[in-house]
């Protein structure tokens, strides 16, 4: 490997350092097989080919390295692309196909000026459908009539396959714990910033989330990762996560239980009227 680094490097100079500092980041630095080849075109000038993994650098054989697939995005950003599986859409039909309560029954949540409103005691919404690795687009606002402080203020949550939350808390000019405010992986990392909107205000969260793997005695085999983008800002990047979120005392939560490769998403009634629209994802392929 070093001989084969050492090859490229001489022959790329620069570009072969980018190459190597990529690879670095790669969590198997051995992986990328990298071939130089020089050939002549037909005017006979000498041209340098590399293959990264067997595929010719700027591929022309779609065969060989086929074009992505076309996606049509949402008219601005947030809304919906073309492939997107979408939950909620401001409408009664929406909700009711897309949710239910947790025992798979009508949910007593309610739809207000098009927004999708937590109702104390109703317990946590659920999704009909059930999901795996995604990329989940979301809007929330606590709210606009204060009331309480830390985690009793604004408080809900979006878990992803029914373990993960992603919290969702009004932390604007409200402390707590930073391992349970807005953008927390509740219980596990805290936000890298806090990018709060006023009560009452609309918030983003943009997710990519890609399932923890286990093998066939329930052991975690690779870790679930989160990157989280809180009202366009990065508040979890590429966060390898430790075990699940779920609450397990003032000072614990719980760690990693095996489960299937899809499950549901919920969002969490916590007492507060905790409002949702325009919430979509896209299913994310595996990284093996
Ligand atoms: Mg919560």
């Amino acid at each position: 490997m070093k001989m084969k680094n050492f090859t490229v490097s001489a022959l790329f100079g620069f570009a072969s350092l980018m190459i190597s500092t990529s690879a670095q980041a790669d969590e198997d630095m051995s992986k990328p097989e990298i071939k130089v080849e020089t050939r002549k075109d037909a005017n006979g000038k000498e041209l340098l080919y590399m293959f990264i993994d067997g595929v010719k650098v700027h591929e022309v054989d779609v065969t060989k390295a086929p074009l992505p697939k076309v996606v049509t995005p949402g008219a601005k950003a947030g809304d919906a692309p073309s492939d997107a599986v979408v939950l909620f859409d401001g409408t009664e039909k929406s909700f009711r196909e897309n949710w239910t309560d947790r025992k798979g029954e009508k949910s007593e949540w309610k739809i207000v000026d098009g927004a999708l409103e937590s109702v104390a005691g109703a317990g946590f919404l659920q999704s009909v459908g059930k999901f795996g690795s995604c990329q989940l687009h979301l809007e929330w606002a606590a709210p606009s009539n204060v009331k309480g402080n830390g985690q009793g203020r604004g408080n809900s949550g979006v878990f992803l396959m029914g373990f993960y939350e992603v919290q969702i808390l009004d932390s604007y000019e409200n402390p707590t714990y930073s391992d349970g405010q807005a953008g927390a992986l509740y219980g596990r990392k805290p936000p890298l910033v806090n990018a709060n909107r006023k009560p009452g205000e609309w918030q983003t969260y943009d997710i990519i989330f890609h399932r923890p793997l286990f093998d066939k005695d329930g052991k975690v085999t690779r870790r679930a990762t989160f990157t989280v983008l809180h009202n366009g800002v990065l508040v979890q990047d590429h966060l390898v996560l430790s075990g699940g979120t779920g609450w397990k005392g003032p000072h614990a939560v719980t760690e990693y239980i095996a489960h299937e490769d899809k499950g549901t998403i919920f969002l969490q009634d916590h007492g507060n009227p905790v409002r949702f629209r325009n919430i979509w994802l896209r299913e994310l392929k595996d990284r093996e």
